[in-house]
């Protein structure tokens, strides 16, 4: 288990990486989510020994590794632009680090192919490769030497959209496969939700959230972390413009409501999906009044008998009037974690 501990690395008098403490379960894939600049390559830099910590530390099997030197972390690292070695062929490329290790290659290096779908394109020079197929035999490289972690930088991002969904399918399969501890870094909500487990969301330096990827999805921890994770809006709906036609209840108090961006575009009926951030109310017919960013004010009701708590998710349906309807939505997931 990868384990950090309150680690910080300062550039100058900034903190890049600012007090972050997570782990990494043995067989797990985390990603670290964030925004360029928020740190999280400075992360990957500090875990593998490249960067110097300011404070905090981190650990491998209980081991801190403080004096640890990269080369003896056991850790592999694979980036954007698989940085294969130009002059060797595909085989040459993925028994490098065992050829250092004299350890006898051919056998193990035409495994690996097998596993990252290369079966018979050993003698191939990079060159000759499309963009998915470099990042396959980054992957298998960095996988030959059965690191007890592979850190993974932004490893899709250089690749266009196709050809990325596909890829990221396959990284999860193989790193299921070979039963690799991984950690990848990345901007991008899908990359992240396609291939890991556990997710890590980073702010200016700082971990915001983390958890299970379901878990993080359906209760973000705030309006800017569930835009960061594909939510299209966040409405935001205060007592003072909230009027309950039914019931008389008055002590019913809205606080958030977040709508998916891919349900806001895909759904042909109109439906927006959504989740209550933070809602109380009895289960009363009500109706608020809410400022969609990028929408414009809806007027939503809830169905008589709808039980909502924080994290629930419900059905938005919005007709012509700008009239939604909330009904609980038990059973919506986001598309990638079906
Ligand atoms: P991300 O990977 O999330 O895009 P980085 O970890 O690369 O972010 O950078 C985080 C912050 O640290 C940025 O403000 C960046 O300018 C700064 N930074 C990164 N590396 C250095 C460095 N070697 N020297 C000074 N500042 C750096």
């Amino acid at each position: 288990m990868l384990t950090l501990a309150d680690v910080s690395v300062a550039f100058d008098r900034t903190l890049a990486v600012d007090d972050v403490s997570l782990e990494v379960l043995p067989g797990s894939v985390l990603a670290v989510l964030g925004p360029s600049g928020c740190g999280k390559s400075t992360l990957l830099r500090a875990i593998a020994g490249l960067e110097p910590l300011t404070g905090g530390t981190i650990a491998f099997a209980g081991q801190d590794l403080a004096r640890v030197p990269t080369h003896r972390r056991g850790f592999a690292l694979m980036f954007q632009d698989g940085q294969l070695f130009a002059h060797l062929s595909v085989a040459g490329n993925v028994g490098y680090a065992l050829r250092l290790r004299r350890r006898s290659s051919s056998a193990r290096v035409a495994e690996l192919l097998s596993l990252v779908g290369l079966d018979g394109y050993g003698e191939r020079l990079p060159a000759t490769l499309s963009g998915g197929e470099r990042q396959r035999v980054a992957l298998a490289r960095a996988l030959a030497v059965e690191p007890r972690l592979l850190l993974l930088d932004e490893p899709l991002s250089a690749l266009d959209a196709g050809l990325r969904e596909r890829l990221a399918v396959d990284l999860r399969g193989i790193l299921k496969a070979a039963g690799t501890t991984a950690l990848m870094v990345t901007h991008d909500h899908e990359e992240a939700f396609q291939i890991a487990d556990q997710l890590a969301v980073m702010r200016a330096g700082r971990v915001v959230q983390s958890g299970p990827i379901s878990e993080v999805w359906s209760s973000p921890v705030d309006a800017e972390t569930a835009l960061f994770l594909g939510y299209a809006a966040v409405l935001t709906g205060t007592a003072a413009s909230m009027v309950l036609s039914a019931g008389g209840v008055s002590s019913a108090e809205a606080g958030a409501l977040a709508v998916r961006r891919s349900a806001l575009i895909e759904d042909p009926a109109g439906q927006l999906l959504g989740t209550v951030e933070s809602a109380r109310a009895t289960p009363e017919l009500l109706r608020l009044v809410v400022d969609v960013v990028g929408v414009g004010v809806v007027d939503a009701v809830a169905a008589r008998g709808s039980h909502w708590g924080p994290g629930e998710q419900v059905r938005l349906r919005v007709d012509r009037s700008r009239v939604a309807v909330i009904e609980p939505n038990r059973h919506w997931q986001p598309r990638s974690l079906q």
